[in-house]
């Protein structure tokens, strides 16, 4: 089986290549590299032992798309590739469509054509919005997103859902990741951002190793067990597992079909950082800044429904998901660059 993963040199493409090399499928990684990096596909060769077919493109580029279903025959897309920064997307929101909206418009036109129906889509929990029900269950209605960045994984979600639809062909997985954290445990691969992270664990480490001088922690006020939020992380490997597992769920169902990809557990961002100072020796500095535009007090899955029809469930910890983006760091301060 083949599987074109678009947005494979990205952090959670690369990992997912790992899971899927190892449970026995071919892979072809497709990445314009606007935020991804040919050494972690390289660091996937390594760790695999395995030589990855890689074109550097754009997935909105239809001859580049047509050209790669030529060139092999892919079975299903697993289409990881768009832009992700929640504050960017407020700053440039036609970016944002184009990207993300008229990316996977191209990238669903391109499979038609070639004839491939199968499609596993990262989308996101921000697509429940503000909701006052926890822990949060793939039935319950989408919610207002809060900026373009969730509006676009909405519009994206929608889009697919009358697409399979229209044609009973189509099989396609939506999985709504919670918080994505960690990194491979070879400490070969893992998260690399590109000028100063926006998001918690990535910001941690590199408080860690000096490369920021301290953590700003957005709310020490809200409802919480210590008042600062609280969210669903879920280790990179488990849910790159879960993305073989929705794969294998496709191949003998049709229709579309959502998941959420959580652990179904909540841990404050005190609870992080404590974690974080235990696991590295190292002493985490931070102060308590207004709450951040746009977040919520709680975010947490109900994971019942993958466990039961994918069979998956996050087997790593909290203690996994900060050792290995610990060792990730120390190995790779200024991660691929
Ligand atoms: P990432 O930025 O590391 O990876 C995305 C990859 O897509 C990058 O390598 C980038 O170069 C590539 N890309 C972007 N636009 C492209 C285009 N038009 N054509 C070809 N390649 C393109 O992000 P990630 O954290 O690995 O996220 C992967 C997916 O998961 C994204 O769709 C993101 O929105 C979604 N997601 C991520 C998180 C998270 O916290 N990381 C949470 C929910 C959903
Ligand atoms: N957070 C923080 N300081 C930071 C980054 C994040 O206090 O520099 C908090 C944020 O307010 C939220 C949690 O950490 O409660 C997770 O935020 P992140 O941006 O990682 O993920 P989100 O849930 O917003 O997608």
């Amino acid at each position: 089986m083949n599987v074109l993963v678009t947005g494979g040199a990205g952090y959670i493409g690369s990992h997912a290549l790992v899971a899927l090399i190892e449970a026995n499928y071919d892979v072809v990684v497709l990445d314009n590299l606007i935020n991804g990096s040919a050494e972690a596909v390289m660091r996937v060769e390594k760790i695999t032992q395995r030589k990855i077919p890689f074109y550097e493109g754009d997935i909105r580029d239809s001859n580049f798309l047509n050209s790669i279903f030529k060139n092999h025959d892919i079975d299903v897309v697993v289409h990881f590739a768009g832009l992700k920064s929640v504050g960017n997307s407020v700053k440039n929101p036609i970016e944002y469509f184009d990207f993300n909206v008229n990316g996977t418009i191209s990238l669903v036109k391109g499979m038609e054509l070639a004839g491939i129906y199968r499609l596993v889509f990262s989308s996101s929990a921000t697509v429940y919005g503000d909701s006052s029900i926890m822990p949060l269950h793939e039935d319950l209605p989408t919610g207002e997103p809060k900026n373009p960045y969730g509006r676009s994984k909405l519009i994206i979600e929608q889009m697919l859902q009358d697409l399979a639809k229209s044609n009973s062909r189509w099989s396609i997985g939506l999985l709504r990741y919670f918080n994505p954290v960690g990194a491979h445990e070879s400490g070969l691969i893992g998260e690399s951002p590109q000028g100063t992270p926006n998001n918690l664990l990535p910001y941690v480490a590199q408080v860690a190793v000096r490369r920021l001088p301290k953590l700003a922690i957005f709310g020490n006020d809200y409802d919480t067990i210590d008042g600062t939020g609280i969210r669903d992380y879920i280790h990179v490997m488990d849910l790159v597992e879960g993305h073989v597992k929705a794969i294998k769920k496709l191949e003998k169902s049709g229709g579309l079909k959502i998941w959420n990809l959580g652990t179904g557990k909540g841990y404050s961002v005190l609870e992080m950082v404590d974690a974080f100072e235990s696991v590295s020796g190292r002493n985490i500095p931070y102060y308590f800044q207004h709450r951040r535009e746009g977040d919520v007090a709680v975010c947490w899955a109900d994971v019942s429904l993958a466990e039961i029809e994918l069979g998956w469930r996050a087997k790593r910890d909290l203690l996994d998901m900060v050792g290995d983006t610990w060792r990730w760091q120390i190995q790779n301060p200024e991660g691929y660059r």
